[in-house]
């Protein structure tokens, strides 16, 4: 059993075949699927998404990229009230972005938007999906005062080792996507890292898998085995051991059955 835990199936470039892209994503192993949100507009289709689908649950936030758009306060209540939803899995996906570098005013807000739906997750005892980029230390500071009140993954981690032993310090695991496949410093950070700590994710349309990027621009869940087989090949254990621990260590992450 492989579970995609980061996936935006609701992207436009899904519209033509959606259910044929779960029906592949089905035929590699896939059982379950999460649904990560980034705006308050996608969460009803989210919502509907996992009521017709047994299989596909779903992450409810606001990335860091449309904080700065969103009427503070506004939306918290929404939250609130739709994550209580039973196949709503994790507040995500929240966080920090830097690499187009944001102005004073929208760091501001984008760590106001990031530290309310952390507040919300506590609240409601629901893990987190964090999308963390070019802020590695403003996050480390912000989610080190929750003294490990919090549980959840740093999705699509790219950073340093240092900055990787401080997540897992915290309690946080590592989402690995496509760039395993291609990035030497991702290969070389995944490979000092427990495979305890990690969960496997597409990120689907984004970060196609090295080996399908000729012929192919739009990833999708069914890819996610070039992720687990380039994690065996670097620690240098099977395909089902990654698969074994990093499912499970997703369902625990996630409470799924
Ligand atoms: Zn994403």
């Amino acid at each position: 059993m492989i579970i995609d835990t980061h996936m935006h199936l609701l992207d436009e470039r899904f519209n033509i075949d959606r259910s044929l892209v779960i029906a592949r994503a089905k035929q590699v192993g896939i059982s379950k699927f999460i649904e990560v949100t980034c705006e308050v507009k996608s969460w009803e289709q989210a919502r509907k998404l996992a009521e017709d689908e047994y299989n596909i649950f779903m992450s409810l936030g606001i990335h860091p990229i449309n904080a700065c758009c969103i009427q503070q306060y506004s939306y918290n209540n929404i939250l609130q009230k739709m994550a209580k939803y039973h196949k709503c899995v994790a507040i995500g996906e929240i966080g920090l972005d830097y690499h187009d570098k944001p102005s004073y005013h929208e760091v501001l807000k984008q760590k106001l938007c990031f530290i309310q739906q952390l507040n919300i997750a506590l609240n409601l005892n629901k893990p987190v999906i964090i999308h963390c980029r070019d802020a590695y230390e403003d996050a480390i500071n912000i989610l080190s005062q929750y003294n490990m009140g919090l549980k959840g993954v740093i999705h699509c981690f790219s950073g340093s080792l240092k900055y990787a032993q401080e997540f897992l310090k915290l309690g946080f695991l590592l989402g690995v996507d496509g760039p395993i496949t291609y990035s030497t410093k991702l290969q070389y950070v995944i490979s000092q890292i427990s495979i305890n700590n990690i969960v496997v994710e597409t990120d689907s349309p984004y970060l196609v898998p090295n080996k399908h990027k000729n012929h192919i621009t739009r990833n999708e869940p069914c890819y996610i085995t070039s992720i687990i087989e380039q994690i065996a090949k670097i620690k240098n254990i099977s395909y089902h051991t990654v698969l074994k621990h990093t499912t499970n260590n997703a369902l625990k992450l996630f409470n799924l059955k």
